[in-house]
């Protein structure tokens, strides 16, 4: 199990924040300080590597490309027998196909046919791709004006013998798992996966089969954090749903923190309801409340039960998700050992809604960006933001991000957006 190193308690004695007014970033920073990775590995197919992260740095075995090659289809010559102006005809002595080089070498005079990924001859150094000659009756006539060495890759280009071809703590992706392959690895070591355990809390809180009383609702907390945490490759255990008692809260809390290394809930932490969860999570561990200075998202909670980290997140489903989003899951990838972790890259466009925005808090919008006819891109809002509207982070496609000292936007207005796209 990972524990957090450092007692958040002295954290706030030492550092100047305000648990009341806790800046989106400051929050970032703090939680990042107490972050320990996973560091048990295990060994799995590549097939099977999709989505998780090296623990080793991964050492290519041999010089890629292991020999010359050829970068096209054409014919392999020797530079010294092409002519600067005016052609040359040259004898087409063989073949140098992909897997069934040319045995022989080229001599003065000589031409081989040859074909993508095919071994350069021996003696031949330049590569005439194929659209650039006639060939004719075992004869190539050759223009001039070819560079020596055009057309060849060489040996050892992209990666010597021995060099990192990735390094640990790298997340591996489709392009990851075929340079693996490459290199003839068929498995590779791996940190094992992060084990997050979540529930949720609320005394209306209905599941499926069951029809809906006065003031119930079904719980979609557990289902939106189920599915984010699948997206970041988490193995996650799902506790269901526990009722507003401090008795079988502690249990749950028990109960996850003994079997992951994280532990998720939703609701609890607002203020009317936050005194028993806050005396309890004392008892259990060290947490500190936030309340954070953004919208939607304000409550926060955020620490270690037993030897588990701790996320509280706010029971509105949209706050759910943005907090996510925003901490959770930056978190989650440092813990599962991926390093470094960028930033989900933001960049600026267009507003064409006029939007509203209260200064002294981060605001992150639902947004839909569009391409215009002229091609350039701009991002609307999804309408009513209140948060307990899913429908608009189901129909956004990135986040609008308003920061503290931002007022009102009015329509043409540049704005921050996240893209939503392979992060969601
Ligand atoms: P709370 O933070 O527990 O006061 O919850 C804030 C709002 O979110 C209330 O309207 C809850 O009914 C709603 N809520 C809490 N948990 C869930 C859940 N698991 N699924 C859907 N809505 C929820
Ligand atoms: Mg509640």
């Amino acid at each position: 199990m990972n524990h957090p190193s450092q007692p958040l308690r002295d954290l706030s004695c030492a550092d100047d924040y305000d648990p009341n007014s806790m800046p989106v970033e400051k929050a970032r920073e703090v939680i990042a300080r107490f972050l320990s990775p996973v560091t048990a590995v295990e060994r799995v197919h590549v097939r099977a590597a999709l989505g998780r992260v090296a623990a080793r740095d991964v050492m290519s075995p041999f010089d890629v490309p292991a020999h010359d090659n050829s970068a096209m289809d054409g014919y392999a010559a020797r530079h010294a027998d092409l002519a600067v102006d005016g052609e040359v005809t040259l004898k087409i002595a063989g073949t140098a196909f992909a897997g069934a080089p040319y045995a022989a070498t080229i001599n003065a005079g000589e031409a081989v046919r040859i074909m993508t990924g095919g071994v350069v001859p021996v003696g031949a150094d330049t590569i005439v791709m194929q659209e650039h000659v006639k060939a004719d009756a075992g004869r190539v006539t050759i223009g001039g004006g070819h560079r020596k060495g055009q057309n060849l890759r060489h040996a050892g280009e992209d990666l010597k013998a021995g060099a990192a071809a990735l390094l640990r703590g790298r997340r591996l992706r489709a392009a990851e798992v075929g340079l693996i392959a490459s290199l003839g690895i068929p498995e590779i070591a791996v940190y094992r996966k992060l084990r997050v355990a979540f529930f949720s809390t609320g005394d209306e809180l209905v599941s499926f089969g069951s029809a809906l009383g006065e003031g119930q609702i079904y719980d979609s907390n557990r289902y939106t954090i189920h599915a984010m945490l699948e997206r970041l490759g988490c193995e996650v255990l799902d506790m269901g749903v526990v009722r507003d008692d401090p008795a079988l809260i502690e249990t749950a809390f028990s109960q996850a923190a003994e079997a992951a290394d994280v532990v998720i809930t939703s609701g609890g932490v607002s203020v009317g309801e936050a005194d028993f969860v806050k005396e309890l999570l004392t008892k259990l561990g060290e947490v500190v409340f936030w309340k954070i200075a953004m919208k939607p998202g304000r409550p926060l909670a955020y620490g270690r039960v037993g030897g588990a980290h701790f996320f509280g997140l706010p029971g509105n489903p949209v706050s759910v998700m943005v907090t996510f989003y925003q901490f959770v899951r930056e978190a989650l990838l440092k813990l599962s050992g991926q390093d470094p972790v960028e930033a989900v890259p933001t960049f600026r466009v267009p507003c064409t809604s006029a939007l509203k925005k209260a200064s002294g808090r981060t605001e992150f919008q639902r947004g839909i960006l569009t391409r215009g006819e002229n091609g350039d891109w701009s991002v609307r809002v999804t309408g009513e933001q209140g948060s307990g509207i899913l429908r608009s982070m189901s129909e956004a496609n990135c986040f609008i991000i308003l920061p503290t000292d931002q007022g009102n936007v009015a329509p043409g207005n540049f704005v921050e957006v996240e893209v939503m796209e392979g992060v969601v």
